[in-house]
């Protein structure tokens, strides 16, 4: 079975780490992805340059990972107005955040949803008034979905409200986000399957998770208990943690495609490529920790990569 691994690092973590990654480290950052196998690179964010400067030249960052055929550039959008500029860059794919907790999107976003939702219809129609061979994949991803640090568990009646009417509003998929790092494996099944049950299964393809509490891979494993195959994961889980000091930020991309190869799942991607990959943002961000076990304890004796591993388990057996 193949998972999608989408790399999130190049937007959720460069967004939450203090220093700006160079433009040029950046295109050899993706570069360097893109050779390992990533697919799915998550490369910025269309927000005002004063508001998140780490993602001021997203445009170009753009420009330069659609260079590569085959991989499918994504992007954060907040509104329409980013949107335009995305859509201008030539995204593949454009994620726009809802939060469930609506204090949470007064916050963050300084909408309500009913605002958020009139965004969504708006960025929906802008893609459909494109030539069909030129419209991006549009995800509505919703955020603080396992819970908000302001208003804490939201009530599911109000996520499936959302999520209908971010289909209803033109998305192709709802995205579970767990902004938070509230997620328990518990309740990564019961919300996906909750989701799934309102908008359909097709419509609830990926998780978006952070290690916060230490359960982000056991999340990802109740994740595909549940049918899910997407996963979006950082490298060296950049941007760490604000309110955890010590815990990383996403999940952290080397520690996930290690655990998917162990079990015979298909990632398309190399550890030894993503280790290389990673030297680039130690050398760029220097001042800023880089989480994850694999790349401190290296790869098991033997480790012969993807596909190798499930066979020889069951030779043992
Ligand atoms: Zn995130």
């Amino acid at each position: 079975m193949e998972i999608l691994v989408s790399e999130v690092g190049p937007r959720d973590g460069l967004q939450n780490v203090k220093a700006t990654m160079p433009t040029e480290a950046k295109k050899a950052w993706i570069d360097a992805l893109v050779a390992a196998g990533v697919s799915e690179i998550e490369v910025g964010s269309f927000v005002p340059p004063k508001l998140i400067p780490q993602l001021a030249d997203t445009a170009e960052i753009v420009a330069h990972a659609r260079r590569h055929p085959g991989v499918t550039v994504a992007a954060l959008v907040p509104n329409r107005r980013g949107a335009e500029d995305a859509l201008a860059a030539g995204a593949h794919k454009l994620t726009l955040p809802l939060s469930v907790s609506e204090t949470h999107s007064l916050a963050n976003l300084r909408k309500t949803h009913d605002q958020v939702i009139e965004e969504v219809k708006a960025v929906a129609a802008m893609i459909r008034g494109r030539p069909e061979d030129r419209r991006p994949h549009f995800e509505g991803s919703l955020s603080t979905v396992f819970g908000c640090t302001l208003e804490g568990m939201i009530p599911d009646a109000q996520i499936l409200s959302l999520a209908s009417r971010l289909m209803e509003a033109g998305c192709d998929e709802v995205g579970l986000s767990d902004t938070t790092g509230y997620a328990t494996p518990g309740e990564v099944k019961r919300l996906v399957k909750l989701v799934r049950g309102e908008v359909g299964d097709a419509a609830v393809q990926g998780l978006h998770l952070h290690n916060t509490r230490g359960l982000g891979l056991a999340n990802v494993l109740a994740g595909i208990e549940v049918g899910i195959a997407t996963f979006d994961a950082s490298q060296g889980g950049l941007g760490g943690c604000p309110f955890a000091p010590g815990a990383s930020g996403n999940i952290v991309t080397e520690d996930l495609v290690f655990m998917l190869q162990s079990m015979g799942f298909t990632t398309g991607i190399s550890i030894e490529g993503l280790l290389e990959a990673r030297k680039i943002v130690a050398a760029a961000l220097p001042d800023e920790p880089l989480y994850g076990f694999i790349a401190d304890a290296g790869l098991p004796k033997g480790w012969a990569g993807e596909g190798v591993q499930t066979r020889n388990l069951k030779e043992d057996a």
